[in-house]
């Protein structure tokens, strides 16, 4: 392992652990990126004795300052690309109520025993009798190498300990692309409800790292088959099942989403965009009915699922900001590109949703392609080929007509100044009846021809300019 401690802060900090006599590891997310070829600048050091005192020797010695949370018994300090934390090796016992252990000093196996995860138990010696050797007791190296994650105790005491630890294994499947070792999974299922001891806004952080890996569902699945999903995020595990009735059967919800927000994260890194796409079909349970001669119909699942964001957002502790708003926005208007995709497309039908999305269209059109989840290959082809046509459209359109962030070319303003109104309805119609007449494509986006059509329109209500 020493080839992996090329960085001279590890023989910098194994000098002061020989000249003072004390034993330090480097440990956890470090070494377990090592093997991961992640390079990472997070190194934590776990030392037997005091960490703090370790990390005021170590920042002397690089010339850093240490910042030290007493409570925690913990210190940290940059150094050049680098962020080191130090903290004494401890054994920790927990109570039935808190997250909160109870700590003394420990050996480095109790500390290794008291990680989450084997994979997260793994250190790298900095001391002078074994400088660079693998301390390994629970095959973490084993589990990497069988993408497996396994607790190194009773995986029963780990999760109940500290239930955070649930979504940490999930997220870390997640990331990694790794399997939940059986025991485990099962301890998972069994105590999840203990999950109600974590704070949402944790929940809602491992998440988030769940929606931002690679292929998040792998994370949803392992979330929806131990039952966590059901307590966290209900309204998503509503999603899943097929009823039928006559014999007719719908798709199932909960599957066609993940494959729409696996589809879109090879596309996007935007978390927001990917989370409009887990809640692009939310309303689809509230709003499904068996119609006769019809079959199964979601009539309105766009404008409820759009009234439903807010609620989630708040529920889940999400920002309620522009974040939000914007994928309120992309849920209420995911059906549209397609609509246009399947009808001969119009002009005045490309401009309004120009309108309506500005400039989150090219959020919308990808939304609406990962959207696309049919086996068949005939349908597959036919809809992303009109998606080109309406993509094209939309370029053509806006090209000529500048209805992206559209401003209207006569403000309320003006139309006040001119016939001499004050703020009222009338205002409201004539600006309306401008912005209709654009888009329905009467008149061109312009200041001279939204004049010439005002001054009609004022004439029919009886309005008359108070300027010459
Ligand atoms: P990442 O940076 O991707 O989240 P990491 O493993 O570095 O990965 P941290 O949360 O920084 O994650 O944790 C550092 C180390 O501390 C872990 O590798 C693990 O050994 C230990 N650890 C963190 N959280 C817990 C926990 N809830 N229970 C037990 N050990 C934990």
């Amino acid at each position: 392992m020493e080839k992996h401690l090329q960085h001279p802060v590890f023989k910098i900090l194994a000098d002061i652990a020989t000249f003072h006599n004390i034993e330090a590891y480097v440990i956890g997310g470090y070494v377990r990126d090592i093997f991961l070829e992640r390079p990472s600048k997070d190194i934590d050091i776990v030392v037997l004795g005091n960490g703090i005192e370790f990390a005021e020797l170590a920042g002397q010695a690089l010339k850093s300052k240490v910042a030290v949370f007493k409570n925690f018994g913990t210190a940290m300090l940059k150094y050049k690309e680098l962020e080191l934390e130090f903290v004494g090796a401890r054994k920790e016992s927990y109570r039935s109520d808190s997250r909160k252990p109870i700590v003394e000093n420990g050996t480095i196996q109790d500390d290794q025993l008291r990680r989450d995860f084997t994979i997260n138990a793994l250190a790298i010696s900095l001391n002078k009798e074994n400088y660079g050797a693998l301390v390994d007791p629970f095959n973490g190296q084993i589990d990497l190498q069988n993408k497996l994650i396994r607790t190194p105790l009773n995986p029963e005491v780990t999760f109940s300990d500290d239930p955070l630890r649930i979504l940490r294994a999930i997220r870390f499947a997640s990331q990694l692309n790794f399997s939940i070792d059986e025991a485990a999974l099962q301890a998972i299922s069994k105590q999840k409800e203990r999950i109600s001891i974590v704070s949402k806004e944790r929940v809602t952080d491992e998440l988030n790292k769940i929606i931002r890996s690679p292929l998040p569902s792998i994370g949803f699945k392992y979330l929806f088959n131990t039952g966590l999903l059901h307590l966290i995020f209900p309204q998503m595990a509503a999603l899943y099942g097929v009823e039928i009735i006559n014999g007719k059967g719908h798709k199932d919800n909960f599957y066609h989403t993940l494959q729409v927000l696996d589809n879109i994260c090879k596309v996007t890194d935007d978390l927001w965009l990917r989370w409009a796409a887990i809640l692009h079909d939310i309303a689809k349970p509230p709003t499904k009915r068996f119609e006769d001669g019809h079959g199964w119909t979601f009539h309105g699942h766009e404008d409820k699922g759009a009234r439903m964001v807010p609620q989630i957002f708040a529920q889940l502790k999400l920002p309620l900001n522009d974040k939000m708003k914007y994928v309120q926005k992309l849920v209420q208007l995911h059906l549209r590109p397609i609509v246009l995709a399947q009808e001969v497309v119009s002009d005045s039908a490309v401009r309004r949703l120009l309108f309506d999305a500005g400039e989150d269209i090219e959020s919308l059109m990808m939304l609406c392609n990962a959207d696309v989840t049919t086996k068949n290959e005939y349908k597959i082809k036919k809809y992303r080929n009109n998606f080109e046509l309406v993509k094209q459209k939309l370029k053509d359109v806006e090209e000529r007509d500048k209805i992206r962030n559209w401003q209207p070319p006569i403000s309320g303003n003006d139309i006040m100044t001119i016939f001499g109104l004050s703020a009222g309805k009338e205002v409201g119609l004539i600006k309306n009846a401008i912005r209709e007449a654009i888009l329905e494509g009467e008149i061109t986006n312009n200041y001279d021809e939204a004049l010439a059509f005002m001054m009609k329109k004022a004439d029919e209500l009886g309005l008359n300019p108070s300027m010459p």
